[in-house]
């Protein structure tokens, strides 16, 4: 059988910058979503023969926010991507889509091209969270989208975001049953991030924390916040496969599923980053971020590539044993070396980790130190 890859389309566009986030992202109108449409074409015929040779299985539309985009060019996007590499008909679509812009119509146009999954940034149902993070939806509009995609598509996931001004164990908990009550199948939640050392200057919330003038809960707090949400989860039955991630049986995200197993993924718009691996090595590519330089390169038949990087065999096995790590799955034992065999007696014995079906694989309170874990083990 042929290995698999997904495909990833990023559309940059959002209606407005929100303070804490560091994507890629423009605040211009789409100049016209049919540019941006005929420079992911081109960017496609570019970058496809790459992936010659392997089964594409899913395609995820992310943003940015890509409920902004026309349905109808979301639909030939799709066409376009079906026509290039024969998806398979249970191939997993997904769009993400923020609750100020998704409605019915909307969602039965996406249905009609092929979207079988909808990813709903709610972040929170707390007036009070969804203020701090400057979102521009309140706890309705949020709930309102999760609903009428479950009712359309059946199949939801909601974003949600913990360790946030005002946040707390009874928001978190709050957050995470409000989710399942209004349809959620899968969840995604992660600590808010703003790091200094990785977010660019100016990201307002990151600045303010540089400049310590934003108190946030400590990381015992927002340990505790992370803890409710699996609590809740766990009770309406959702179970966490991955560090940050939760699903009923068979709702899990197929798509960051092949991140996880690295595999190779085709990137595709301003921003997006693809990974093509192979026997005879692997490399990885990131594109223009400014949508404008994209939308330049990509239409005058140059590829859009900012970054290009190969990927070593020391690399490639460090990065299969941290993304291995992140999941239930874990990492075969007989990829460890010695030492590192050595290293997973010690989390065993401390039951940060159980070895099961020939892997070595972390258990809850290992997941919740997964970065410490896997830099431990790195050759
Ligand atoms: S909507 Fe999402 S991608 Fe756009 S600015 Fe806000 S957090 Fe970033």
């Amino acid at each position: 059988m042929a290995r698999r890859f997904g495909i990833y389309v990023h559309f940059p566009y959002c209606a407005h910058h929100c303070p804490y986030c560091d994507f890629a992202v423009s605040t211009e109108r789409p100049p016209e979503g049919r540019r941006y449409l005929a420079a992911l074409t081109a960017e496609l015929l570019l970058r496809a023969p790459a992936l010659d040779g392997l089964a594409a299985v899913s395609v995820y539309l992310g943003g940015g926010t890509p409920s902004l985009w026309e349905p109808d060019e979301v639909a030939a996007l799709l066409a376009a991507l079906r026509e290039r590499f024969a998806l398979p008909a249970p191939a997993e679509v997904t769009i993400e889509a923020n609750p100020e812009s998704t409605d019915r119509a909307k969602l039965r146009a996406w249905r009609a091209a092929g979207v079988n999954r909808v990813s709903v940034g709610a972040q929170s149902f707390d007036a009070g969270v969804l203020a701090k993070l400057g979102r521009r939806h309140g706890p309705d509009a949020a709930e309102r989208a999760i609903r009428a995609a479950a009712e359309e598509l059946g199949n939801v996931s909601v974003d949600l975001i913990y360790g946030a001004r005002r946040s707390s164990v009874e928001t978190a908990r709050r957050d995470a049953a409000r989710a399942v009550e209004a349809g959620a199948t899968h969840v995604s939640a992660y600590a808010l991030t703003l790091d200094p050392e990785i977010m660019a200057e100016e990201v307002p919330l990151a600045r303010l924390r540089r400049e310590g003038r934003l108190p946030l809960p400590s990381d015992e707090d927002a340990a505790a916040q992370s803890a409710a949400i699996r609590a809740e989860l766990r009770r309406a039955g959702l179970r966490r496969y991955e560090v940050s991630n939760y699903a009923r049986p068979g709702r899990e995200s197929l798509h960051n599923r092949l991140y996880w197993s690295a595999e190779s993924y085709l990137g595709l718009g301003a921003g997006a980053y693809g990974c093509v691996r192979g026997e005879g090595g692997s490399y990885r590519y990131g594109n223009l971020r400014d949508a404008g330089a994209y939308l330049d390169a990509a239409l005058s038949g140059r590829a859009p590539t900012a970054e290009e990087d190969r990927i070593g065999p020391v690399a490639e096995r460090n990065e299969r044993l941290m993304l291995g790590l992140r999941t239930r799955e874990g990492v075969p034992l007989a990829s460890l070396s010695p030492s590192q065999a050595r290293e997973a007696e010690g989390l065993v014995a401390h039951r940060l980790a159980v070895r099961r079906a020939g892997a070595l694989v972390l258990t809850s309170r290992g997941l919740d130190l997964h970065t410490s874990i896997a830099e431990r083990l790195l050759e």
